[in-house]
């Protein structure tokens, strides 16, 4: 069983599979149905994030986040979830 299930490999999604490996979860996949980086790949000129006073394009900005959260173990599966199922523990 995964630690952490992320669904979605945009900024949202990578950012909290960053989070979560670094801070020590061991099985945390990140299921993005296509490349990761989401909406933003598709912005030509990104001015207005913070600390980046150069402006770049939505792939420029993205290219070394999967990279980044894959170092701290971070799995892709490049797969859509079509469904998703509530399941209860009946153990205490
Ligand atoms: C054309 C454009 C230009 C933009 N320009 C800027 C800008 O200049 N500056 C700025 O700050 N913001 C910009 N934005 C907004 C920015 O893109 C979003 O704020 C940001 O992408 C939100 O990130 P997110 O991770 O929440 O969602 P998203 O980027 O939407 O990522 C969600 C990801 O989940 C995946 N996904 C969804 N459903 C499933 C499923 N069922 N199974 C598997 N994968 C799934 C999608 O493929 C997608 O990669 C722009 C957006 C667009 C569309």
């Amino acid at each position: 069983m995964l630690d952490v299930a992320i669904i979605g490999g945009g900024p949202a999604g990578l950012t909290a599979g960053l989070y979560a490996t670094r801070g020590g979860l061991k099985k945390v996949t990140m299921f993005e149905r296509g490349m990761p980086g989401g909406q933003i790949m598709n912005s030509s000129e990104i001015e207005n994030y913070p600390g980046v006073p150069t402006v770049m394009s939505g792939m420029d900005m993205m290219a070394s986040w999967p990279e980044q959260c894959s170092r701290f173990g971070l799995i892709h599966e490049m797969i859509t979830i079509e469904k998703i199922v509530r399941f209860v523990s009946w153990t205490k």
